[in-house]
């Protein structure tokens, strides 16, 4: 890792911090720069080659450098960098929302999942005219001051039941201030949400979740979750929020929304939307969605939906709709988590899977199926660190927290080789 030491040294003179997150964090050994990706493979700057189940945190549905995705940006950039504008392209790639996402009646194009996670949050306080939100322990919706606090976050006095740790470190340097916004809870605990919203509805201006939580363990809703806050928010009229960052696109053409059968208020699209491009949409029901449009909600953005970034989202649908790669996805991913535990299992490791084929967590310490946050709190971090680093050295790329993203363009073969790359790496761990 010669060439990426040099870097890291140059990258500590002008990027605070040096080096990305993800390995501050799970205290990998090395800082690696990577050069390139093509396909299901990424490459650092020493010339080693690695089998990516990273995808970019998610992104690259299609996997890295697809050729559909570089010609569209490259055609339609020529039509010109039309932002802060309307033009034709705009419109195509709403038709084609409007048409796959159940909830999609009216949207608006933002740049990331935390703006358009922001937008959501003025569109259901100005359809209540409440202002706090209810959000679940472990969720991530955005970096942005008011989100990033209550990761975690203890919120003791929901019912007046509850002390929990906070034990998540993001919430340096925030306003106290904007914790007061939220109701923070555990997921998966439907009783409980009836009764905070039976005690308290009247302050609630929405329930924002993931439909399945990505972020923190790999955690499938319980049967009933999802609509069970479907019914609730009905009852008591609260916006339903599903952030669909990592699950839209990911899980099926119509984000988890059509998957579970469970269509909420609003939804937010981002990552794989744009094969990496920087793109986000906030979809919604016509009620919510035409508050924005009479200006009760302020929403805008130099840059938002320019032609190269729209042209990106609609290559990358144009490949989805047409090659269809859910089922193998799926397939794909399900052959993988079982053979990581088969393999666990011989190198006697106490690895556990879980999530669906196209995106999956791997942890240890726990036998039991994660359901919410706390379970994670129990599991082995120092072991799936070793682990993550393993698997790196020995060429295959998964994310830090144990996240393993499959695309388009993994094949049968790769899944092999990542089994056969995890199976030395658990054995190496027993000695
Ligand atoms: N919501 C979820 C569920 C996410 O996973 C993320 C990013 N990991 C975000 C929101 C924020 O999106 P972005 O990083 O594009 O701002």
């Amino acid at each position: 890792y010669k060439n990426s030491a040099i870097l890291l040294d140059r990258a500590k003179q002008v990027l605070a911090g040096g080096v990305s997150s993800e390995f501050r964090k799970y205290n990998h050994p090395h800082a690696i720069f990577y050069s390139h990706g093509k396909g299901s493979r990424i490459y650092d700057v020493d010339g080693n080659e690695y089998l990516d189940f990273t995808l970019s945190q998610g992104p690259l549905i299609l996997g890295h450098s697809h050729p559909h995705v570089l010609k569209s940006v490259a055609e339609y950039s020529e039509e010109g960098q039309l932002y802060a504008g309307q033009h034709i392209r705009e419109v195509e790639l709403a038709e084609k929302l409007n048409a796959l996402i159940p909830s999609a009646e009216l949207m608006r194009f933002c740049l990331d999942g935390s703006e358009a996670v922001q937008t959501a949050f003025r569109v259901a306080r100005a359809k209540t005219g409440r202002k706090k939100f209810l959000r679940f322990e472990g969720h991530y919706h955005g970096w942005l001051d008011n989100v990033a606090y209550g990761i975690s976050a203890p919120n003791a006095d929901a019912l007046g039941d509850r002390e929990q740790p906070n034990v998540f470190p993001w919430t340096a340097g925030l306003p106290d201030s904007s914790r007061d916004d939220f109701i923070v809870l555990p997921w998966n605990d439907l009783e409980l949400v009836g009764r905070v919203l039976e005690k308290r509805h009247e302050e609630i201006a929405a329930i924002i979740t993931e439909p399945i939580m990505c972020n923190n363990g790999c955690i499938l809703p319980k049967e009933g979750f999802l609509s069970g806050l479907r019914e609730l928010c009905n009852k008591y009229g609260v916006t339903l929020i599903f952030d669909e960052v990592i699950t839209g696109f990911r899980v099926g053409l119509g984000g988890a929304q059509s998957y579970y059968g469970v269509t909420p208020d609003l939804s937010i699209f981002a990552k794989a939307m744009g094969s990496g491009y920087p793109i986000s949409a906030i979809v919604g029901k016509r009620e919510w969605m035409e508050l924005v449009a009479a200006g009760k909600v302020i929403h805008a953005g130099t840059m938002n939906a320019g032609n190269p970034t729209v042209a990106a989202a609609l290559a990358t649908i144009e490949v989805l709709e047409q090659e269809m790669p859910y089922d193998r996805m799926h397939r794909l991913g399900r052959k993988l988590m079982q053979g990581l535990q088969r393999t666990a299992a011989e190198a006697a490791q106490d690895l556990s899977v879980q999530g669906l084929g196209p995106m999956f967590v791997t942890y240890f310490g726990v036998s039991q199926p994660l359901s919410d946050y706390r379970d994670t709190l129990g599991t082995n971090k120092a072991k799936l660190g070793r682990f993550v680093a393993g698997l790196h050295d020995a060429g295959v790329r998964v994310i830090g927290r144990g996240l393993w993203y499959i695309s388009a363009a993994h094949t049968e073969a790769e899944i092999n080789q990542a089994i056969e790359v995890a199976s030395r790496v658990l054995h190496d761990m027993n000695s």
